[in-house]
């Protein structure tokens, strides 16, 4: 599940949608895109294989600005890593990123086809426009849109919806995986943490599962699951939260060992559903790799390490595959025997 900002303002958005993609880089990604309407209302959308700079390189070529906007950072579950797979997805004036899995997707695939529209990424997600965009044939409002089209997605998501039938719009929705409000003066927010919005705002309103919300410039609403407006409370991040980020705890150590329950919800969060692991969370032609799978070397140091131990030991348990775990700092050091078919699994720490 990668990274979302989407930003309806009075000025050019460009930046902040640029900047808040890099605050998101250390979650990891395979391409990045945006989608803004211009001064004329136009949707324009430039997307790339790579990383966040190679977009920047690409927008300084064919350049974009406007105040409506949507970015993305994708980490490829359907479709290889590709320019075309990599979000927003568009379907004429409508223009979708997507965190998640739909995994009702063929099916919804088939549907929009009989529809009539052309597919044309290999994506779980690119169904979404089309089905916006269908709906906007007899929704005029793209919230009532967005709606009706949720209603038809299995799965996780975090959606941000933008269209040129409404300019000053930005939708939001979100199921099993994370999306947060930022309000700002003359111009509001959305982005899948918060992290990414901490240059423009301090000042957030975190959504609930199946929130969606609609932001402009001047206003947001929230409407939950049930399509009735809700207040949630706005959370004021103070200096301490902004800086340190120690908030009550005494230490970093406390503040971790409290914040366990959370981070798990939160990790999880998108990849299982109430009572299965959701299919292709290990990303693009996993499943075919562990069809493949006779070893398992874990390889890692520390705390990582001895992560490792414990999935060693659940790996042999649940999968019959016999593991390995390897310090790595001596790992690469010595001759170690991989056979044919063995699965090789790094952990990293601080995303080093
Ligand atoms: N499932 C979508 C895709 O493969 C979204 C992946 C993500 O969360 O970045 O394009």
């Amino acid at each position: 599940m990668c990274g979302i900002v989407g930003a309806a303002s009075q000025r050019n958005i460009y930046k902040i949608l640029i900047e808040g993609l890099r605050r998101l880089e250390y979650r990891g990604y395979d391409s990045a895109g945006l989608s803004i309407l211009d001064n004329a209302q136009v949707l324009q959308t430039r997307k790339t294989i790579g990383r966040v700079a190679d977009l920047e390189k690409l927008t300084a070529q064919q350049s974009i600005s406007g105040n409506t906007g949507i970015s993305h950072t994708r980490w490829a579950t359907h479709g290889e890593p590709s320019s075309i797979n990599s979000h927003p997805h568009t379907s004429s004036g409508v223009s979708v990123v997507h965190n998640g899995i739909i995994e009702n997707h063929d099916q919804l695939r088939a549907e929009v086809k009989a529809l009539g529209y052309e597919i044309l990424s290999a994506t779980d997600t690119e169904v979404i426009a089309h089905l916006v965009h269908h709906q906007l044939k007899t929704h005029t409002d793209l919230r009532s849109a967005v709606e009706k089209t949720i209603a038809k997605l299995e799965g996780a998501y975090a959606l941000g919806v933008i269209s040129d039938t409404q300019p000053e719009t930005v939708i939001g929705a979100r199921s099993g995986s994370p999306l947060v409000i930022g309000l700002g003066i003359d111009e509001n927010f959305i982005a899948s943490d918060q992290m990414a919005l901490r240059q423009v705002t301090d000042r957030f309103v975190f959504l609930e599962e199946g929130d969606l919300v609609e932001i402009s410039s001047a206003s947001y609403s929230i409407f939950d699951q049930s399509g009735s407006e809700v207040k949630r409370p706005i959370k004021q991040l103070d200096e301490k939260d902004l800086i340190a980020e120690k908030g009550q705890y005494r230490h970093f150590m406390q503040k971790e060992i409290f914040e366990q329950s959370t981070v798990l919800a939160n990790t999880t969060a998108g990849r299982i559903a109430e009572d299965h692991i959701r299919e292709a969370i290990f990303g693009y032609q996993a499943e075919a790799l562990f069809a493949q799978t006779n070893n398992i070397h874990i390889v890692a140091c520390g705390t990582s390490f001895h992560s490792g131990l414990v999935a060693k030991y659940w790996l042999e348990e649940h999968t019959g595959v016999p593991c390995q775990v390897e310090v790595a700092s001596e790992y690469r050091y010595r001759t170690v025997p991989v056979p044919a078919g063995t699965l090789f699994v790094t952990i990293s720490q601080s995303g080093e």
